[in-house]
C-alpha cells in the first residue's frame, strides 16, 4: 500500500545523510521535491535515480493532489525539502495531514535539523526552548511577533536569511532589550562559525561584516523572573535573618 516517507536531507554536509535515508531514497516510487534541481544534485553524488517531482509551496494543492493519487495507486513516496526535515519552515504539514486523513501510514526518517543543531553548540540553555522559525518580512508585523516572544523564558530559536539579519537584530534589541545571542552560520559546512555574544555585540559585528551564508538565531529566554508575592515576603524574611549580627 502507499506510504509517505517524510526523509531528512543534509543542511550543507552531504555526509550527514542517514543510511536509512539512502536506502528509502533509492527505494521510493517517487521523490517529492521542493527544488528538483537541487535534490537532483543529491541523487546524483549518491547514484539514486529515483524519479524525481515537484513540490513546493506555490504548487501545494496540484502537487498535493498528484502525491494523494500516488499514495492510492500504492506507490511509495519520498518527500524531502531542499535542506534539513521536510515540514520545518518548509513545505510538508499540508500533505502529512491529507495523507493521514486518508490513513496512509506516515513515517519519518530522521535527519539534520539547522535550529536543532544550532541550539546543541549555542551554550545556552537547551531546554526548554521555543521554535518560532521565520520572523515575517514586514518591519511592522516582525516588531509585532517579537513583542510577542519578549516574555517567553524558553531559549527561542529562529531561522533568518542573510539580507534581513542587520534589521532583524535591531529589532530584537529594541524590543526584548540586550540580551545574550549566537548566531549559528553556515552549520556543517566550510565556514561554520559560532558568534557568541550578545545582541548589541551582535549589531556591532553585523555593521562591520558583509553578511554571507545561512544563520540560525538563538537568544537567550527572558531572564526577568516575576517573583510571587508570597515568595518576595520569604526572601525578604530571610534576609532579614542573615542580617543579624551575631
Ligand atoms: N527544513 C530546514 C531544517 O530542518 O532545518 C529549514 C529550512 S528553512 C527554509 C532554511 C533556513 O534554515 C535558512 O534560512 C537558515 O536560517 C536555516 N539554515 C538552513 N541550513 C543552515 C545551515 N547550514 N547553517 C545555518 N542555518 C541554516
Amino acid at each position: 500500500t502507499g506510504c509517505l516517507y517524510l526523509v531528512g536531507t543534509p543542511i550543507g554536509n552531504l555526509e550527514d545523510i542517514s543510511v536509512r535515508a539512502l536506502r528509502i531514497l533509492k527505494e521510493a516510487d517517487i521523490i517529492a521535491a521542493e527544488d528538483t534541481r537541487n535534490t537532483k544534485k543529491l541523487c546524483n553524488y549518491f547514484e539514486i535515480d529515483t524519479p524525481l517531482m515537484s513540490y513546493h509551496e506555490h504548487n501545494l494543492a496540484v502537487g498535493g493532489e498528484k502525491l494523494l493519487t500516488f499514495l492510492q495507486e500504492g506507490k511509495t513516496i519520498a518527500l524531502v525539502s531542499d535542506a534539513g526535515l521536510p515540514c520545518i519552515s518548509d513545505p510538508g504539514a499540508d500533505i502529512v495531514e491529507k495523507a493521514i486523513a486518508q490513513n496512509f501510514p506516515v513515517v519519518p526518517i530522521p535527519g539534520p535539523n539547522a535550529a536543532i543543531t544550532a541550539l546543541i553548540a549555542s551554550g545556552l540553555t537547551p531546554q526548554p526552548f521555543f521554535f518560532y522559525g521565520f520572523l515575517n518580512r514586514g518591519k511592522k508585523d516582525r516588531r509585532q511577533q517579537l513583542e510577542q516572544l519578549k516574555k517567553r523564558q524558553e531559549t527561542i530559536l529562529l531561522y533568518e536569511a542573510p539580507h534581513r539579519l542587520k534589521e532583524t537584530l535591531k529589532d530584537m534589541e529594541a524590543i526584548l532589550g540586550n540580551r545574550r545571542i549566537v548566531l549559528a552560520r553556515e552549520l556543517t559546512k566550510k565556514f561554520e562559525e559560532f558568534l557568541r555574544g550578545t545582541l548589541a555585540e551582535a549589531i556591532e559585528w553585523s555593521q562591520t561584516e558583509e553578511i554571507r551564508g545561512e544563520f540560525c538565531i538563538v537568544l537567550e529566554g527572558n531572564q526577568e523572573v516575576e517573583v510571587e508575592d508570597s515568595e518576595k515576603a520569604y526572601w525578604h524574611t530571610l534576609s532579614i535573618i542573615e542580617h543579624v549580627d551575631y
